[in-house]
């Protein structure tokens, strides 16, 4: 009985030759094409519901099975993704932030993406943050420039250990308010576009969602605000769950079969206890290996990124 999943992850989808923002590390719109004729060839589409139903009532899946799914809700994913998998009857997971989408405001994690974008010498960046760091100490009460990136600064597979220090200092380290502004005046000082405008420009909007629901695809959780789970209260946390739920049922989402996944990967025991309070059914983590439906748990589901496998133009 097979119980393997291979779930791809996904981000920004777009052609990049015309993108405006070329650093932005995006997949290619003929890579993804590609990539989806390699896992027509070698794997089966399932859908979420069958992944669900897989694990709550032994349902076997195909051979190879392959899920995918898209984080973050780009503007991408109705432009170029959407009418790909709609043609070829193939299920996509759309994993939403809810305040990007109803608010029209820019998610801190995707301020921080368009400000290391705009330059390329990223110590430029990070004097810029130790001279706001410098002005806001006091009023905050915030460390020295040095513990921070003492505290903070290694490299990962993917970035440097600058790029490391900005995104880790911006995303979590900081209190949330400070973060908040800290990353608006960046994003003011390099990017120099308005918030609003921007916003529009990079997500989906309601209409699309509910457009994507209706035809097929599955609407998931990925937070309110897009923080690390694991980083906030369980009161908080609650709340973030909560409206992510409230945001699938307003979209015409079936909550049988409601899904979540984690920003930045991140959750800790709180966060698992209210998702089974809150009847989410799966959830997934950026954890890099194959699903195994007989040994992961339900709420801990890992993925492979659409690096990890090959893509053909
Ligand atoms: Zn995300």
């Amino acid at each position: 009985m097979n119980q393997e999943v291979t779930v791809v992850m996904y981000h920004y989808v777009r052609d990049l030759k015309y993108s405006r923002y070329p650093e932005i590390k995006g997949l290619d719109v003929d890579l993804f094409k590609g990539q989806l004729e390699f896992l027509a060839k070698h794997y089966n589409f399932i859908t979420m519901e069958q992944m669900v139903d897989a694990i709550e009532k032994q349902i076997t899946l195909p051979k190879n099975a392959v899920l995918l799914t898209f984080d973050d809700a780009y503007i991408d994913h109705f432009n170029a993704v959407f009418p790909i998998l709609y043609n070829k009857g193939i299920q996509g997971s759309f994993f939403t932030p809810v305040r990007a989408v109803t608010e029209h405001v820019m998610l801190d994690v995707n301020k921080i993406h368009f400000i290391l974008a705009s330059q390329n010498d990223k110590s430029k960046i990070i004097t810029r943050i130790y001279q706001l760091l410098d002005q806001y100490r006091k009023e905050y009460t915030l460390e020295s420039n040095r513990y921070y990136y003492d505290k903070l600064a290694t490299s990962t597979r993917f970035d440097t250990e600058e790029v490391v220090f900005i995104k880790r200092l911006l995303q979590v380290e900081l209190q949330e308010d400070i973060r908040n502004l800290i990353c608006s005046e960046l994003f003011k000082y390099f990017v120099q576009f308005d918030e609003t405008v921007f916003s529009r420009e990079l997500y989906l909007n309601i209409d699309q969602i509910k457009c994507m629901c209706k035809n097929g695809m599955h609407i998931g959780a990925h937070g309110f605000d897009h923080y690390w789970l694991g980083s906030l209260s369980r009161d908080k946390q609650e709340i973030e769950i909560d409206k992510s739920l409230n945001f699938i049922k307003s979209i015409g989402g079936d909550i049988k079969y409601a899904s979540i996944c984690y920003p930045y990967g991140n959750y800790n025991q709180d966060t698992l206890e209210l998702l089974e309070k809150y009847n989410f059914k799966i959830g997934f983590t950026t954890k890099v290996e194959v699903a195994d439906l007989s040994k992961h748990r339900p709420l801990e589901i890992p993925r492979l990124d659409t690096n990890d496998l090959p893509k053909y133009a």
